[in-house]
């Protein structure tokens, strides 16, 4: 077989359809972000990042790069080994403390990515409890699919966001089974947020456990940053809470915080979290200087909050079509992958305004967008900037607009 032919013949039908994807080579200025310098072909020199998931600009934050430096300065790079043999550095443990306080659980557990932590929590827990029987969303992210599929545990697929479908799937199973319900709090694509409160009642009455990844909601809600389950008061109703140190927080990691024995369980049987490389130090402490950071301070939050609400209002009023939601994501739909394409290319080339398709798999066909994320640290002229690009080739490419 010639397998590179094979290979290209792939990538065709993947650019025929719209769906290839081209990185954008960019170097993030710290203490400038949203302000990257552009090294690709196309555009100035001087962009401004729109989709970043750097929410609060923590990854920038002078707290969170002193504590890198002086880790690295103590520890060296590498953490040296997996957390079982010689890898566990202080930092870690201080971040499993930071982490288990923040979601008021006994204790928390780090991977070396949200994707690994929900791969191998979900995985182990499916495949290690005997009879377990998983209920997941509809729209659950591809690491969650993953780790339930790897577990080869019995699974149903509930409708997206919808506790009476939940209700009716685990109905029809053995009262005696235990069970695993998992779902997110923010979803990131559509940025809708999960009946939370609804998806607990259902589980308890089954003797169900719950599974929430808060990935897009951890630092951003709740009066400690302790994400939607923090901000509704339902903390302690979860199993198992997950989230990312690479979005809001600004760094690098997975974890999960649940009970001790639940947490041990995982350090003890799951294969992704024993047979890898323990996170550097300096990250580990970075991530702990965030987490402790947005614990205490509002002001990323509240900044963030009224860019989301500014640039919601301006797209509104000429007529982009954002799609509704009750978070801090604004997806502006195109939906046609090549237009999107196109329209992100000329974003970039003429305003230098970055923002990156998002095309299928990530979401369905059909459906294509530009997921604008609004952060903490974009000025009004970085918003006006944006909004005056968007409006202009909404013109040129007479795209439809939404009369209000
Ligand atoms: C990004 C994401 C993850 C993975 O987190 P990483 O730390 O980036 O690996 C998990 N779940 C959801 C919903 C995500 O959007």
């Amino acid at each position: 077989m010639d397998y590179d032919a094979f290979f290209r013949s792939k990538l065709d039908a993947l650019r025929e359809d719209g769906n290839y994807r081209v990185f954008a080579d960019i170097e993030r200025k710290a203490g400038a972000f949203p302000a990257a310098h552009n090294h690709g072909e196309i555009g100035p020199k001087d962009v401004t990042v729109w989709c970043s998931n750097d929410y609060l600009g923590m990854g920038q934050h002078p707290k969170v790069l002193a504590a890198m430096k002086e880790a690295i300065e103590r520890c060296g790079a590498g953490a040296g080994g997996t957390r079982n043999i010689s890898g566990t550095n202080h930092y870690h443990i201080l971040l499993e403390q930071a982490l288990a306080d923040l979601h008021q659980k006994e204790a928390a557990l780090l991977f070396t990515s949200g994707y690994v932590s929900n791969w191998a929590a979900l995985g182990t827990l499916a495949a290690k409890i005997p009879g377990c029987i998983v209920l997941s969303d509809a729209d659950n992210h591809a690491s969650m699919i993953e780790g339930i599929r790897h577990s080869r545990a019995e699974r149903h697929i509930f409708k997206h966001n919808d506790p009476e479908d939940l209700d009716r799937k685990l109905s029809a199973l053995d009262p005696a089974a235990p069970k695993l319900v998992a779902f997110e709090s923010v979803y990131s694509m559509d940025g809708d947020i999960a009946p939370i409160a609804e998806f607990c009642d259902v589980a308890e009455r089954h003797g169900a456990m719950t599974y929430l990844d808060e990935v897009h909601a951890v630092g951003m809600y709740g009066p400690r940053g302790g994400g939607i389950a923090e901000r509704e008061g339902l903390m302690d109703r979860l199993t198992v809470i997950e989230g990312t140190l690479g979005k809001a927080f600004g760094v690098m990691g997975g974890y999960i915080a649940a009970s001790a024995p639940l947490c041990d369980f995982i350090r003890s049987f799951a294969s992704g979290f024993i047979f890898t490389t323990a996170l550097p130090p300096a990250i580990a402490a970075g991530a702990c200087a965030s987490v402790q950071h947005l614990k205490e301070s509002n002001q990323e939050r509240e900044a963030q909050r009224r860019n989301v609400a500014l640039v919601r209002q301006r797209l509104n009023a000429i007529g982009i079509p954002v799609l509704d939601n009750p978070s801090h994501i604004v997806p502006v739909m195109v939906n046609d992958p090549v237009k999107c394409k196109w329209i992100s290319d000329w974003l970039m080339q003429m305003h230098g305004v970055y923002v990156q398709p998002i095309n299928y798999p990530t979401v369905p066909k059909g459906t294509e967008r530009l997921r604008l994320t609004p952060s903490a640290v974009h000025t009004d002229s970085d918003i006006a900037a944006m909004v005056d690009g968007l409006s202009e080739i909404w013109s040129q490419c007479a795209l439809a607009r939404v009369v209000a």
